[in-house]
C-alpha cells in the first residue's frame, strides 16, 4: 500500500490507489461479451436454446473477438466505448463497421428480450409518444413488422427516438444500426431493434420470418424499452 495511504483520508486513498492500478493496465480495454440476462432456455418455445446458445456465444462472440482484433490497427478504438463508436464508425474501416455494430446491435437485442410474461407493458409516457407517432399500438407493431419482413437478405429492424422527438420505424442491412453516422441511415436512438438475420431463427422457422417475428413480440422487454425512452427524455 503506497505510503501516501497512512497519511491522506480514505477516499484520497482509494483514489490514488485506483490511479496506480490504472497506470498498470494497458491505454486500452478490450471489449467483452456480455452474458446472457436470463437463461438460454428462458425464451423457450418462441427461440430455443441452441439457436440462443449459437446466437450468443458464437456469433455475438465473433462479433467481439473481431472487433477486438481491430484495436491495434486502429488505435483511436482504444478510447471509445462501444456507443460512442457508432456515432463515428464512417472514420473506421468496413471490419469496424461490421463487428462494433454486430456488438452493439446484439449488446442491446438480448436486453429487449424478456420471458414471456415477465417484460410488463409500454409506460403511458411510451405509449402517449407511440400513440402520437403512429397512431396507435397496433400501427407501430405493423409498421415494424414490415419494416423487419421486407428488409432483403440479413439486418435488423428498429423503433427509434429522432432527434426531434418523433417515433419511427426503420430498417438496416447487415449490423448497420440508426446511431452510425453513414448515408442512406436514418438516424436516431435506438429503443429496440429486432435481429432478422437467419441465424436469429432458421433453425425453428427456416424461411419463415413472418412467423418468427410474430412469435417475438411475446419475449419484448417492455421494462427495458421504456427505460431507454426515459433516459433518453
Ligand atoms: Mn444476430
Amino acid at each position: 500500500m503506497p505510503n501516501t495511504c497512512l497519511t491522506r483520508p480514505l477516499l484520497a486513498c482509494l483514489t490514488a490507489l485506483l490511479l496506480l492500478l490504472g497506470a498498470a493496465l494497458p491505454a486500452w480495454a478490450d471489449f467483452s461479451l456480455p452474458p446472457l440476462p436470463y437463461a438460454v432456455d428462458a425464451l423457450e418455445p418462441a427461440i430455443d436454446a441452441t439457436t440462443m446458445t449459437i446466437h450468443h456465444d458464437r456469433h455475438h462472440g465473433a462479433y467481439v473477438a473481431n472487433l477486438n482484433a481491430q484495436i491495434k490497427a486502429n488505435p483511436k478504438l482504444a478510447n471509445l466505448s462501444l456507443e460512442a463508436l457508432q456515432g463515428q464508425v464512417s472514420a473506421f474501416p468496413m471490419a469496424v463497421r461490421n463487428n462494433g455494430g454486430g456488438h452493439w446491435n446484439h449488446s442491446q437485442f438480448w436486453t429487449v428480450m424478456a420471458a414471456a410474461g415477465q417484460g410488463g407493458s409500454a409506460s403511458p409516457e411510451l405509449l402517449n409518444a407511440i400513440n402520437r407517432s403512429f397512431g396507435s399500438m397496433e400501427a407501430m407493431q405493423s409498421a415494424f413488422n414490415q419494416a423487419a419482413a421486407g428488409r432483403f437478405g440479413s439486418g435488423w429492424a428498429w423503433l427509434i427516438l429522432k432527434p426531434d422527438g418523433s417515433l419511427a420505424i426503420t430498417s438496416t442491412p447487415n449490423q448497420d444500426n440508426p446511431l452510425m453516422d453513414l448515408p442512406g441511415i436514418e438516424r436516431g436512438l435506438p429503443l429496440l431493434g429486432l435481429d432478422v438475420w437467419e441465424h436469429a431463427y432458421y433453425l425453428n422457422y427456416q424461411n419463415r420470418r413472418p412467423d418468427y417475428i410474430k412469435a417475438w413480440w411475446p419475449l419484448l422487454n417492455w421494462k427495458e424499452v421504456n427505460r431507454r425512452y426515459a433516459d433518453a427524455g
